[in-house]
């Protein structure tokens, strides 16, 4: 069998739509699984849609996902360039090509000009049954042709189709799709005004000169594939052309239609993998990495969206995912985008990690909080809260109260738990706690505690809510005696003293 090589081919027009990264991620795991080469393409022929800095952030998108690439612009290769504005010359070949075989033809036609004939006729469509109306080589004379032409006019080249005739693209995922050709286009393959190929001629030569064997992209694609498909004929490239699999939209998490950066704003979460900012608006949008997510959570959630390996099994690694992955299993239908399913990802991924390494993610967070703690301490601290947290940065609002003592009391709870001899049940508490030699070990101090509060029969309740209640600020927290384990003796009589001076 001939070597897997499939590519992703993104047009720099802005940040990487989170579909994006999913087609991108799909070509990666089918050609790892298939010992293939990953190629990155990029298509900025369309040079009023380019964007500085979007190739940047493409390629940086990927490298944080982990997602790698085996030849394509910046890694290199031997089938480059790999940028099509550095192709021009290669597509003018191939341009001429289908002139010379009658295949495509000159049209001089100019935006008002085809306006005029939009006005004139419903549904204009330049195709066999207009053609002949228009200002093209196929109405003008030879010589006045190339008298156009050596004056300087602006003139696009024009795929030729011919009407009725059956056209059948064949799809993995959506198996036939056939369609006659009289529903198509002469579809524009070149402009002279800069000497550049549009998307589909500069799409059909380079998946040919960079032996592509499967084309695996977004559903939005697939109106462009029959032309293709006629596209890979008129070349006489049939024995050689892909093999197609275009990907189920991405689709909102309420209602219908495909998932849109608006949905994210009105949400409230990130469909791009790293922050962007527009640089002509200067408009920032947020990002899965800015966001707190780890990529192997992102990549994870995305690569459910539209394939399951056909158990309930939802945790996969990278590597997982390059040995269980399939097109066969990809669903034809849209995905629905579960943000919720992204966090719970995030958090399962979160829980998963080491609490030393946690604590390392966690320290520049405490730190910037103008808080010193040790390694290991704050190893004790997130290994107690992590299960509470979908991102490293929550971890903050659940561990604070280590950092900072209670400057106020939860008054409900104020009002439900403290009693009026709490105050001085809580001063021989703290009397009692002084006499311990240490609190360090929680299981123990909570043996010693509670043993005291028997002996006593205060109850309890009675105690340990307003034990909390001084220590936390609230009725929230892992186990109480974790808590005075790391706040140690002295911080913790000092915050029991507080409470007492401020309730009573
Ligand atoms: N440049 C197209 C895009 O932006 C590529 C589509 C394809 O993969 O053929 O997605």
């Amino acid at each position: 069998m001939k070597q897997v090589r499939v590519r992703f081919a993104p047009s720099p027009t802005g940040p990487l739509h989170i579909g994006g990264v999913r087609t991108a991620l799909y070509n990666y795991l089918f050609s790892k699984k298939h010992n293939g080469k990953f190629i990155l393409r990029i298509e900025d022929t369309d040079t009023n849609r380019f964007v500085p800095g979007a190739e940047a952030y493409i390629i940086e998108s990927f490298n944080w996902l982990g997602i790698q690439f085996d030849e394509g612009v910046s890694f290199g290769g031997n089938y480059g360039p790999y940028r099509q504005s550095e192709r021009k010359e290669i597509y003018k070949l191939y341009v001429k090509e289908l002139l010379d075989k009658q295949l495509a033809y000159i049209a001089f036609d100019t935006p008002e000009e085809l306006d005029t004939k939009r006005a004139e006729i419903s549904n204009f469509q330049y195709d066999a049954s207009t053609r002949m109306q228009m200002c093209n080589a196929l109405t003008l004379s030879a010589n006045e042709v190339a008298q156009r032409i050596a004056n300087g006019d602006n003139y696009v080249v024009r795929i030729k189709i011919e009407p009725n005739q059956d056209i059948i693209v064949h799809d993995t995922i959506r198996g036939e799709v056939k369609i006659n050709s009289s529903v198509l286009d002469d579809k524009v393959l070149y402009k002279s005004a800069d000497e550049l190929p549009t998307y589909h001629l500069a799409n059909i030569v380079d998946d040919h000169l960079m032996e592509i064997t499967h084309v695996i992209r977004g559903e939005e694609w697939l109106p462009s594939a029959p032309l293709h498909v006629l596209l890979y004929r008129y070349f006489g490239w049939e024995d050689t052309m892909p093999q197609f699999a275009h990907l189920p939209l991405l689709l909102k998490p309420d209602g219908n239609g495909k998932l849109s950066k608006r949905d994210g704003d009105r949400l409230g979460f990130p469909v791009f993998p790293l922050q962007w900012t527009d640089p002509k608006t200067g408009d920032t949008s947020a990002g899965y990495r800015e966001n707190g997510y780890f990529p192997e959570a992102v990549v994870n959630f995305l690569a459910l969206l539209g394939w399951n390996n056909g158990t309930e099994q939802e945790l996969f690694s990278l590597d997982d995912l390059v040995h269980e992955f399939s097109l066969d299993r990809v669903s034809k239908s849209g995905a629905k985008f579960d943000y919720e399913k992204g966090k719970w990802f995030n958090h399962t991924y979160l829980i998963h990690k080491t609490d030393t390494e946690l604590a390392s993610l966690f320290m520049p967070i405490v730190q910037a909080k103008g808080h010193a703690i040790t390694e290991a301490k704050l190893t004790h601290i997130v290994g107690l809260l992590k299960e509470r947290a979908h991102f490293v940065a929550d971890l903050w609002e659940q561990a604070a109260f280590f950092f900072e003592a209670p400057t106020q009391y939860d008054d409900k709870a104020v009002q439900k738990r403290w009693k009026e001899t709490t105050a001085s049940m809580l001063a021989e508490l703290a009397v009692f706690i002084q006499s311990l030699p240490n609190i360090d070990d929680s299981t123990h101090t909570e043996e010693t505690v509670k043993q005291w509060v028997e002996t006593k029969g205060y109850g309890l309740g009675n105690v340990m809510n307003p034990l909390r209640l001084a220590l936390v600020g609230e009725l929230k927290g892992p186990h109480i005696f974790d808590i005075t384990a790391i706040l140690g003796k002295e911080e913790t009589i000092k915050r029991i003293q507080k409470a007492i001076d401020t309730l009573g």
